[in-house]
């Protein structure tokens, strides 16, 4: 998506390549934020910024952006290529899928992920199950830390490569096939419009109240 911020210059501190095609870019963090928020970043003062969730900690130094390749795209082929001390132009962050302390689903596909690690390194665990669809192993980012901060509470759905420890399946089938989910606590979705609007769907029918899902769709 794009749109019209106000952007200030920002070095990068570092762009490490988590998995083929998958970076997390890292900046010194100029403000405060809510685990949760976006921000606009864009190449240039003039250009127009797309959105990206914040990935990392409220009270962390610096600033993570996880993001993938879009190889069409205007803005992610050329921040891939950004080294150490490159210049890049963010906003200050906004939007409102913040996090809260409390039970909670926190349901992710692909680079979704993003603000549920910045809400798990904020320390909003207590409560939380963490569902993350991806199409193979490689694609669970931070399943390390998530592993460790979580337990059996942070379930890997893998659509098309089976591994130990990772549900076979879409993300979708499992919680189709998944025992009760709680009518009362909040559904926190974030990912495709393919996959909010599906989750979304199959939890209105297993009686979820509409107000309790929560939802932030990239595009
Ligand atoms: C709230 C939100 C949070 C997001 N967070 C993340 C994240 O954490 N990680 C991540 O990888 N992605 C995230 N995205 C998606 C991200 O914003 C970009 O869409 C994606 O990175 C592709 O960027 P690109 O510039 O390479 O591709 P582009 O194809 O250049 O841009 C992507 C989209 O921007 C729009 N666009 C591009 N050019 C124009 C134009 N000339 N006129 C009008 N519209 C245009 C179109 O909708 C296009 O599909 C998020 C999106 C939203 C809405």
């Amino acid at each position: 998506m794009k749109t019209k911020l106000e952007l200030q210059k920002v070095k990068v501190l570092r762009q490490t390549e988590i998995s083929p095609g998958v970076f997390v870019l890292s900046f010194p963090r100029p403000w405060d934020f809510v685990a949760g928020q976006v921000i606009g970043i864009s190449a240039r003062e003039t250009d127009d910024a797309r959105l990206y969730s914040i990935a990392s900690g409220e009270l962390d130094d610096e600033v993570d952006i996880l993001y993938n390749i879009n190889p069409d795209g205007k803005l992610t082929p050329w921040m891939s290529r950004l080294n150490t001390a490159d210049t890049i132009w963010v906003s200050k962050p906004f939007g409102s899928f913040t996090g809260a302390a409390g039970s909670a689903y926190w349901i992710a596909s692909g680079t979704g992920i993003a603000p549920f690690r910045s809400m798990f390194r904020t320390g909003l665990t207590a409560g939380k199950k963490l569902l993350h669809g991806g199409r193979d192993l490689k694609t669970f980012y931070f399943e390390d830390e998530f592993h460790e901060g979580l337990g059996n509470d942070y379930v890997r759905c893998s659509s098309r490569e089976a591994g130990a420890g990772a549900y076979h399946g879409r993300l979708t089938k499992y919680l189709t096939d998944c025992g009760t989910l709680p009518i009362d606590e909040l559904y926190y979705l974030c990912g495709s419009a393919e996959m909010v609007v599906e989750v979304r769907d199959i939890l209105i029918g297993r009686g979820i109240p509409f107000d309790n899902i929560i939802s932030e769709i990239y595009f």
